[in-house]
């Protein structure tokens, strides 16, 4: 057996970033920036004003006060959207809305709650004073033109797209989501409705492995099941790797007659089979063929799940050039005894983390067998338990985040 870091370590020398692409604003998030933006513009790209209220000279309505009211001259009305082109002289005021341009002349916005009047008044009461600037956005106090706005690297969340939209970066050169292609293998798999004949189980890792890799932020895609066969198993990887940038294969990686995948990798592709010490997914295939990295998950429900999180995740992040490989980690308390049995191995419980009284408290789902996917299918976290006799209710333990917790 080998180390899980070392399994990871020889997943990741062999997975590298895929090259930079422009697309649309749309299709951006969840992938990196391939380099830096600068801003060509400002933002706001001139001052504009914070409040619906009063565009004024601060100096004028120093002495401003609610005993003793300021009264301007309102010689203008500036919505958002328009030209502010009156300029505001002494003793005057323009009347503005929010996101409207500042008039010339003008230096602070008096809020309208602060001041008596109405929208056709020809003058309005100020009974507050205000310093200069005040509701004022000044041009560029968001983001300056000409500065990098968001750097190399930057894995693109909502608000980056929002910032690339705002200084009118439509496409965006960016590292693409990688595309996985999802194959199932076994003679025992039925993916339809129809009843059970002897021996056979319904399919259930794709649906999972896709919406589980999604999850993660790469566009996985099922690719069908195969059977037990060398043949058909060669086929769906040569015909994968050629419109996929990567492959996760489910089951035929163990030590069964037929475990054709393992066989067919060593052929066809630079193949490294591991047995990893962890619990489950200790099976595991790594294969490159024609610079396509293949994922050889076991079959097990639940191993093949684990073993994406744990082994897939890393090394599709890197197609993706993400920095953040690994699905983050946190500080949890055990829920209930872990108790185990030393075997050179290190444990993934299946458990639901939530928040109680102020910890994040890990309990483990019951049903911890590797085929006992309805029970793991609550969980929303992989408490991380190492080899040893296990750990007691309220210990602090690591908890391998696959969905945030309610
Ligand atoms: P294998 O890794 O091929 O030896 O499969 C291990 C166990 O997982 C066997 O009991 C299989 O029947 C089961 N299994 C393999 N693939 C799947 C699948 N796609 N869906 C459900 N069970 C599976
Ligand atoms: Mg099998």
């Amino acid at each position: 057996m080998i180390p899980l870091a070392e399994a990871r370590e020889h997943v990741l020398a062999r997975c590298s970033p895929r090259g930079p692409v422009p697309v649309a604003l749309a299709d951006a998030h969840g992938c990196v920036l391939a380099g830096p933006v600068v801003a060509p513009e400002a933002v706001p790209p001139w001052a504009n004003s914070a409040m619906d209220g009063y565009a004024v000279r601060a100096a004028d309505v120093a002495g401003a006060a609610h005993a003793a009211p300021v009264s301007l001259a309102v010689v203008d009305t500036v919505h958002a959207g328009a030209a502010a082109t009156v300029e505001v002289g002494a003793g005057q005021a323009v009347r503005i809305m929010t996101g409207a341009p500042v008039p010339p002349g003008a230096d602070a916005v008096v809020m309208v709650e602060r001041t008596r009047g109405g929208p056709h008044a020809a003058a309005v009461e100020v009974l507050d004073a205000v310093e200069a600037g005040r509701n004022v956005r000044a041009v560029g106090s968001d983001i300056a033109a000409g500065t990098v706005v968001l750097g190399a690297g930057t894995l693109l969340g909502p608000a980056h797209l929002g910032v690339l939209a705002s200084v009118g970066v439509r496409r965006p050169v960016v590292i693409p989501r990688p595309r996985l292609g999802v194959i199932s293998t076994g003679d025992e798999l039925v993916d339809d409705d129809r009843p059970l004949g002897p021996g056979q189980i319904r399919e259930s890792n794709r649906p999972m492995l896709v919406a589980l890799a999604r999850s993660f932020g790469v566009d996985a895609v099922d690719l069908g099941t195969v059977p037990d066969d060398a043949e058909a198993i060669e086929a769906a990887l040569v015909a994968g790797a050629g419109t996929c940038d990567a492959i996760a294969t489910s089951g035929g990686v163990s030590m069964g007659d037929v475990d054709l995948v393992k066989v067919v990798l060593d052929r066809i592709a630079e193949v490294r089979w591991m047995q990893v010490a962890i619990r489950p997914a200790k099976p595991f295939a790594f294969g490159v063929l024609d610079g396509t990295p293949i994922f050889g998950l076991p079959g097990n429900p639940v191993s093949s799940m684990v073993s994406l999180s744990l082994l897939g995740v890393p090394g599709l992040r890197r197609l993706a050039g993400r920095a953040d490989l690994d699905l983050p980690r946190v500080a949890a308390v055990a829920g209930a005894d872990l108790g185990r049995r030393p075997d050179g191995r290190t444990a993934y419980l299946r458990a639901v983390a939530r928040w109680h009284e102020g910890r994040l408290v890990a309990t483990p789902v019951t049903g911890q067998a590797s085929h006992q996917l309805a029970s793991a299918a609550d969980a929303n976290v992989l408490v991380e338990l190492p080899d040893g006799d296990g750990v007691a209710a309220g210990d602090e333990v690591v908890a391998v985040v696959l969905g945030l917790p309610g």
